[in-house]
């Protein structure tokens, strides 16, 4: 009889799942395994919201094995141990698992290597779970990633993609493999109110829904705030719930200028992966530097906190960042303004932001979330780093009538149409009624600071 085992980390499904597929042909039992790392809690990743996701993507994950004869093996513990624990207690030879992209996922490969080998265990890591097309799989001459999006984009569409993986028929796991109970989301507390539930099934449902409903218009109102028009697939893709290849696959299956332009947003995922995975360091360091000595903490503490708590008295942010913590999720149109206004207009240190949202992003993870904050602050990818985002024409332009604010800031639930981008400019009676924070700098102000930082005025 023969085992391995298949470590389970950011790829929680059974479709489309590589490692599990070669497992499956390589052993008579295979071990699916989740390990609960105290490293992941130490980097400060296991917030409330990500954990309770997580623990609805672990119990699907339990019940669609255990629909298949199996069963999902969770234990709690440094990775590399647990992993030697179990392949010791059913005599595994092969460990599979997805390709991590992170500079702590690297080092976890590594040591798993390591700790592996001398037991005679091999380890088999696979590519393009994670993502579509694997980092590095495509490259510009003279060097290692694609620092600008439209060429990588124009290879990447080229890449031959795999024909999907079926989920397996069957799954028998060895009797004598321990594991704990599962965790519940019912156990995690300051869950934000309306966090999806997570899991495989809830994204496998909420995409065949969306390819039928909202990807054909995707292109014209992907950037309607009020409309709220886009998939909210990224939590799924970010536990890997879903799978990025079979999402591309059916989304251009499907054809069409929505599918095309829904399909460039995963192309912008990948991208990101291999940039981080060629520079590991641009998670906490400028990719280019504009030389910013950003104001931080200590120089904008007030200002920082009006942000983060969504009173700086420009609606349109404020919007955002109360959708932020209601949901665990934010409108991509919000995000790119309201990191906009904390780094350029505010002049804080994109990290300082960057903090914040995966401190509640239940889709928050290092690649997207520091590289799109880094492109947002022009120390990333963008090809017009200084370009600011004006929170008020931003408001008009793709909140037209208001409604997005008037769904997060109460405050102006009864101020009509576009005026309430501008409450100042109410007549003053009405303005006072409202109680809601007058702006808290003025834009001009902000700009000419920015601008002087960046030597352009
Ligand atoms: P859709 O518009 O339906 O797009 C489909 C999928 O494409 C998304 O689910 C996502 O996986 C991917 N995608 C879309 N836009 C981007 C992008 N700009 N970069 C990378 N992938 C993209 N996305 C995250 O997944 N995690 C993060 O932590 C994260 N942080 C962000 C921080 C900032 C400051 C900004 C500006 C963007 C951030 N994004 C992040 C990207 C984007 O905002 C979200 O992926 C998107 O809003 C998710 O909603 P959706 O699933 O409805 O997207």
């Amino acid at each position: 009889m023969t085992v391995a085992v298949v470590l389970f980390t950011s790829d929680l499904r059974l479709h489309d799942h590589p490692p599990l597929h070669a497992a499956l042909k390589a052993a008579d039992e295979v071990v699916p395994l989740f390990v609960r790392d105290p490293a992941v809690h130490a980097v400060g990743f296991d917030v409330p919201n990500r954990a309770a996701f997580l623990a609805d993507c672990l119990s699907d994950l339990d019940s669609s094995l255990r629909r298949r004869g199996g069963r999902l093996v969770v234990r709690t513990g440094p990775v590399a141990r647990e992993v030697r624990e179990v392949t010791a207690a059913c005599g595994a030879t092969e460990v599979h698992m997805a390709a991590g992209v992170t500079g702590f996922a690297h080092r976890r490969e590594e040591r798993l290597r390591g700790e592996l080998d001398a037991d005679g265990v091999a380890l088999r890591v696979h590519d393009r779970v994670i993502t579509a097309v694997a980092p590095g799989a495509v490259t510009p001459q003279g060097s290692d990633h694609f620092a600008v999006f439209t060429p990588y984009m124009r290879r990447w569409s080229k890449e031959q993609l795999r024909d999907p993986l079926p989920a397996p028929r069957a799954v028998r796991v060895p009797e004598e493999v321990r594991g704990e109970e599962l965790p519940s989301r019912a156990g995690v507390a300051d869950v934000s109110a309306d966090l999806p539930a997570g899991g495989e099934s809830a994204g496998r449902d909420r995409f065949a829904r969306w390819a039928e409903t909202g990807l054909s218009r995707y292109e014209e109102r992907h950037d309607d705030l009020a409309g709220d028009a886009t998939s909210r697939l990224s939590p799924y893709l970010h536990f890997g719930a879903l799978s990025p290849v079979e999402v591309v696959r059916r989304a251009r299956a499907k054809g069409g200028a929505g599918a095309e332009a829904f399909v460039r947003q995963l192309c912008w995922r990948d991208f990101h992966h291999q940039v981080l995975a060629a520079r590991p360091e641009a998670s906490v360091r400028d990719y280019r530097s504009r030389g910013d000595r950003w104001r931080g903490e200590e120089d904008a503490a007030e200002e920082i906190a009006a942000w983060r708590e969504g009173r700086t008295g420009y609606p349109v942010v404020d919007a955002g960042m109360r959708q932020l913590r209601h949901e665990g999720w934010m409108h991509n149109r919000a995000r790119l303004l309201v990191a906009s206004f904390l780094t350029k207009t505010l002049y804080v240190d994109w990290r300082i932001g960057a903090r914040h949202f995966l401190r509640f992003l239940v889709d928050g993870d290092l690649v997207n979330n520091q590289l799109n904050w880094q492109w947002v602050a022009g120390t990333g990818t963008e090809t017009r780093p200084h370009r600011v985002l004006n929170p008020v024409l931003q408001g008009k332009r793709h909140d037209p009538d208001g409604a997005y604010v008037r769904r997060w800031v109460p405050e102006l639930a009864e101020v009509d149409g576009a005026a309430v981008h501008e409450p100042w400019r109410l007549p003053e009676g009405e303005r006072a009624r409202l109680r809601y924070p007058a702006p808290l700098l003025d834009l001009g102000e902000g700009l000419a600071r920015f601008r002087q930082a960046r030597g352009r005025d």
